[in-house]
């Protein structure tokens, strides 16, 4: 696949004689975003090896996993089931109509159920519900999915990759193909992922990172005006669409950090944009902002 990178030119870098590029992943596919292809690929690939026609996974109402997982199940001939978080609304946001319209079921399930999709019993509870299946974790986070996000960075030339995290799976797979000399700085869309640091652990044998939590905010999908208004100048800048959830944030503590001298004279930043913009329409829609769309 060919993907490519554009640098970001602003003077702020300039002053500080520093580079960022951005790596365009999120380009791949509208609604296969970014990171989620890269995690859906070699699940599917096992999916098909188990001869399984069934997938099941986990999400939020606005989440780009349950997004993906639906368009690509049902590009394979595999039936797709989303559990989702949450009560169900009379009318479906984006994300689950489109969810819906690649003939994904979804099933909704109250908060405190939704914590208990580890534990054995409440798969079992599901497969008996809804015959066998591929069973997806939430995010589509496993060791398959780090395998896959292993190829995101392949001979990328820079010292710094700036990723955003969620379950960690992205980054461990970016730790992992980075080169010795590469600082991988994470900037985490949640304010306490009690799982995040184990995972990245069980996920990469690598300890070459730095998890900037500054740049959160309020918490997962919680958006601030000045969030919007960086985002939106941004777009207006460098005609590139960031999602609200996860990239926003990145970019914009990438351009506070440099701010504040945290990258070296010299340096090469490498983000990765890893997708998402497909949930702008929904937050949109919601709180009648204007994020840019794709
Ligand atoms: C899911 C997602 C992430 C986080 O990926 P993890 O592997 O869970 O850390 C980052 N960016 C976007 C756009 C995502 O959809």
């Amino acid at each position: 696949m060919n993907i490519h990178t554009q640098q970001i030119n602003s003077d702020i870098f300039k002053s500080k004689k520093i580079n960022l590029f951005i790596k365009r992943i999120d380009l791949i596919h509208p609604f296969v975003s970014g990171n989620k292809y890269y995690k859906l690929k070699h699940n599917f690939t096992e999916l098909h090896k188990q001869k399984k026609d069934k997938i099941l996974t986990f999400g939020g109402a606005y989440s780009n996993h349950i997004c993906a997982t639906s368009y690509y199940a049902k590009k394979n001939n595999i039936k797709s089931i989303g559990i989702i978080r949450g009560d169900k609304h009379v009318k479906l946001n984006h994300t689950l109509t489109f969810a819906t319209k690649q003939g994904m079921e979804l099933h909704y399930v109250s908060r405190e159920d939704y914590r208990q999709k580890h534990k054995l019993y409440f798969i079992n509870q599901l497969k008996n519900k809804f015959g066998d299946f591929y069973l997806l974790p939430e995010g589509g986070s496993n060791i398959l999915a780090v395998k896959g996000s292993r190829e995101i960075i392949n001979n990328d030339n820079c010292n710094y990759i700036c990723c955003s995290v969620g379950t960690g799976a992205t980054i461990s797979g970016i730790m992992e193909s980075s080169k010795k000399h590469q600082k991988v700085v994470g900037f985490p869309a949640l304010k306490s992922y009690k799982d995040l640091q184990n995972n990245i652990k069980k996920w990469s044998r690598r300890s070459n990172i730095k998890l900037e939590y500054a740049y959160v905010g309020n918490g997962y999908a919680k958006i601030s005006n000045d969030l919007i208004k960086f985002i939106n100048n941004f777009y207006y800048n460098y005609d590139i669409p960031l999602d609200a959830i996860y990239n926003g944030k990145m970019m914009m503590g990438i351009f506070d950090l440099a701010s504040k001298n945290y990258f070296e004279k010299g340096s090469n930043i490498l983000a990765v944009h890893t997708g998402g913009v497909q949930a702008n329409k929904g937050f949109n829609d919601r709180f009648g902002i204007d994020l840019p769309l794709i």
